[in-house]
């Protein structure tokens, strides 16, 4: 029998990770030896016995035999949460590519900062009346600031400091005149341990309603049968945090911890002080905004097992929760659970894999499903459950109205603004409302479509639009097919065809130019990319400091403003055109949301959605609220066209400075991958089990003088393509050579 030999990590901590160790297996402890276990090895000169951890295991031996030591022992005790994070840190590389130490940095805690902040809380003193009487006064001040922080002190008795500077945006400056006069006092967690121990004992005063109750007991039912994943699918203002809240107090109960993700654009202070109300200290939070330090202070706080609760963003889902029972992703259908970074993976399917090893249940949450948890939901690999009603009956859906811009065109409107929407604009100004004007920034890329007819010119083998490149041509992302911009529309024959570009900028120039009087913010990378920006100008707005807010993204997410009743979706097709296969998706789910931005407290709302293809069912159904209607017909069209989720799609991005390298390099993987297609063979109607298409040029054909190619493979069998994967990554790479893959499926 061969010698087999362990890569093993000493520390587990992030800088030591790039030092490995190899030991050798002795036979006899072989069986009990695999990725993640917990070895003792003797280290250093002086061979003290330490831990580590296996995280590779391989029959070549990196240097000498002779001089490689051999590891002491497995030790069998019950599985540390550590052996949890490797494994599912080797799931990672495997299943997204990437290297074994890429992995597990991402899933283990960075090295712990020896200074630690220490938290600090504003605890109110003065009686509620007090209270009262003083939000009155400020009120008629118009002292903005200070009422934020009152209201949310007639809420809770206890505010994080770093709440009420981040989330409610009131300055010290601003509330250090309260302290003086008594209203509230501030305090360190050690002078005050538990800073919600007011709020505890208060129990939830919403009871569920008959939908929440079933979908509730249904989610208790799975977790206490075979935790399959499950999707809860309820429209915005269903109530789904209830839900979850439900879900997670019985899991807790149990002596079971939860991870609650979030999308960091919508952990806003309201969300995670819903939480705190119903389950007090046992909960913690990580965002971007805390430093490494601070963050694995909060990780270790729940490896100690001081919380059962942790809320945050995608890297959450690494939390070293001992006894893990439910990890919730909210808003599953975000692009942010995506990582940016390799290993690219995605934080569904990373959660439902932690979940599979800590036996453990996923709960997915959405209003507009990703088509992908949805066609699972559908198949009944996950489990539905749904909400269909809002949990309060006041609050109203806008009424939506599409305008075709081709129909404004013919009547000689050139400007960015239809009639409608200057009109219900002006009518907006009167009322002294307010404005969002939101543009859609996805279709930067620079597609070419007709401002006749509404087409966009599509790659006739890839049903995508063709990307407008400086060279004059129009170049397909996904096959390399290319041809010259044409001067006239291939579908129509009008002259008007145009690449779009209208820009935040320009659109600001024409609100000044029609609406002269009328205050305008702009918000895009430009006015936030200073440190606050993003914030200060969100709360200027909120502070009505001005009546029209403009941007992207960015301003469609998280923030409520509540005198907000008429929204304005300037071209709504812009990202239908992005020129990938979730483009209808991406515009469904933007057009959905920015809607949801309109009328959001008593005021009725309107939105306009402004589109040249105004009969796209991506477009027809956001504005109608049809989630269904949507989905089955991009489901349709995915299975037409062979794209995930009906088929799993890899895709290798392969780079180099030496454009001829990276060539080369993507003309071997293809002819790799031809062959294990020919192998694949065909099915009865002739069509390849396993497609391959490419090489092309990546939509961003350099980046930093780094020549870019894309090449994709399809298939229905993701085995397939974990084959093609592993065998890619056995090529003999040149070391000039980059890349790396993305696996949907
Ligand atoms: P979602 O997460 O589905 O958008 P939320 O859980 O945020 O919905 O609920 C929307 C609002 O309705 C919240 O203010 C919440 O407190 C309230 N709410 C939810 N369920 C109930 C209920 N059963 N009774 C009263 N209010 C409820
Ligand atoms: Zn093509
Ligand atoms: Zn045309």
């Amino acid at each position: 029998m061969k010698k087999l030999y362990a890569d093993i990590i000493v520390d587990i901590v992030h800088m030591a990770l790039d030092r490995c160790f190899q030991y050798e297996v002795p036979e006899e402890i072989a069986a009990d030896a695999a990725v993640g276990s917990r070895v003792r090895i003797p280290f250093g000169k002086a061979d003290t016995l330490r831990d580590g951890y296996i995280i590779g295991l391989t029959e070549t031996p990196e240097y000498d035999p002779e001089k490689i030591k051999k590891i002491e022992s497995v030790c069998g005790d019950a599985v540390p949460i550590e052996s949890q994070l490797i494994r599912l840190a080797a799931w990672m590389r495997e299943t997204y590519g990437s290297t074994m130490i890429q992995a597990l940095k991402t899933v283990l805690p960075a090295r712990r900062n020896v200074k630690t902040v220490r938290k600090r809380y504003l605890v109110r003193t003065a009686e509620r009346e007090q209270c009262g009487a003083l939000l009155e006064e400020l009120r008629r001040k118009k002292q903005k600031a200070r009422v934020r922080l009152l209201e949310a002190f007639l809420e809770d008795e206890v505010l994080p400091y770093e709440m009420v500077v981040h989330k409610l945006r009131v300055s010290p400056a601003s509330f250090a005149p309260l302290e003086e006069m008594g209203i509230f006092r501030i305090q360190t967690e050690e002078s005050y341990r538990n800073p919600i121990r007011g709020l505890k004992q208060e129990t939830s005063s919403i009871v569920l309603n008959g939908e929440q109750r079933a979908a509730a007991d249904g989610l208790i039912a799975s977790w206490e049968g075979d935790r399959k994943p499950c999707l809860l699918y309820g429209i915005t203002g269903s109530g789904k945090t209830e839900v979850y809240m439900e879900l997670i107090s019985h899991v807790t109960a149990r002596g079971k911890q939860a991870i609650v993700m979030i999308p960091e654009i919508a952990l806003t202070w309201q969300t995670v002080m819903r939480f705190y109300r119903r389950f007090g200290d046992r909960v913690s939070i990580v965002h971007s905004r805390l430093s490494a330090g601070e963050k694995s202070d909060q990780f270790a706080r729940a490896r100690k097992g001081e919380i059962d609760i942790m809320i945050g963003p995608r890297s959450a889902l690494f939390t070293p929760f001992p006894d893990l029972g439910l990890v919730i992703i909210d808003e599953e259908h975000e692009t942010a659970y995506q990582s940016e970074t390799v290993p690219r993976y995605h934080a569904v399917p990373a959660a439902i894999e932690r979940c599979r090893m800590a036996g453990a249940m996923t709960v997915l949450g959405s209003a507009t499903p990703s088509a992908s948890s949805y066609y699972k939901a559908q198949n009944g690999e996950y489990r539905l459950f749904q909400l269909r009603t809002r949990a309060k009956e006041k609050s109203v859906l806008p009424s939506v109205e599409i305008v075709d811009l081709r129909e404004e065109l013919r009547s000689g409107n050139r400007t960015i603004f239809s009639r409608r929407l200057a009109g219900l604009m002006e009518e907006t100004l009167a009322r002294k409302e307010q404005i969002l004007l939101f543009l859609n920034r996805r279709g930067y890329a620079g597609f070419v479509s007709c401002r006749s007819c509404g087409e966009a010119v599509k790659c006739p083998h890839c049903d995508v639009s063709l990307t407008a490149h400086r060279d004059g041509m129009l170049r397909c992302h996904y096959c390399g097919y290319e041809i010259p911009v044409p001067r006239t529309c291939p579908s129509c024959g009008s002259k008007y065809i145009a690449g779009f570009g209208t820009g935040t900028q320009k659109v600001e120039a024409m609100v000044k130019k029609i609406f002269p009087e009328a205050g305008v913010l702009r918000m895009d990378m430009d006015t936030t990319s200073k440190k606050g920006g993003h914030d200060a100008i969100l709360s200027a707005f909120a502070d009505g400091k001005a009546d029209i807010l403009i941007g992207t993204q960015m301003i469609v997410k998280g923030h409520d403003f509540p005198k907000v009743t008429l929204v304005g979706i300037l071209a709504a097709d812009l990202s239908l055109n992005s020129g990938g296969y979730e483009s209808g998706e991406r515009t469904f789910q933007l057009i959905t949301q920015a809607a949801g931005r309109a009328g959001r407290d008593s005021l009725p709302g309107r939105v306009v959605i402004q589109s040249y293809n105004p009969s796209h069912y991506s477009i027809e159904a956001a504005a109608s609220q049809d989630y269904d209607g949507f989905y089955w017909h991009e489901i349709l069209y995915r299975r037409l066209l062979h794209y995930p989720p009906v088929y799993g799609m890899l895709s290798l991005l392969i780079t180099s400075k030496e454009e001829a390298l990276a060539e080369r390099m993507a003309g071997r993987v293809k002819e790799l991958a031809e062959e294990l297609s020919w192998e694949a063979g065909k099915d009865e109607k002739g069509i390849e089990l396993l497609e391959v298409i490419g090489p092309a040029k990546a939509q961003i054909a350099r980046i930093n003088d780094h020549y870019r190619y894309v090449i994709y493979a399809k298939s229905e069998d993701r085995g397939m393509l974990l084959e093609l994967k592993n065998k890619i990554e056995q090529i003999e790479w040149d070391r000039h050579v980059m890349y790396q893959f993305d696996m949907s499926v």
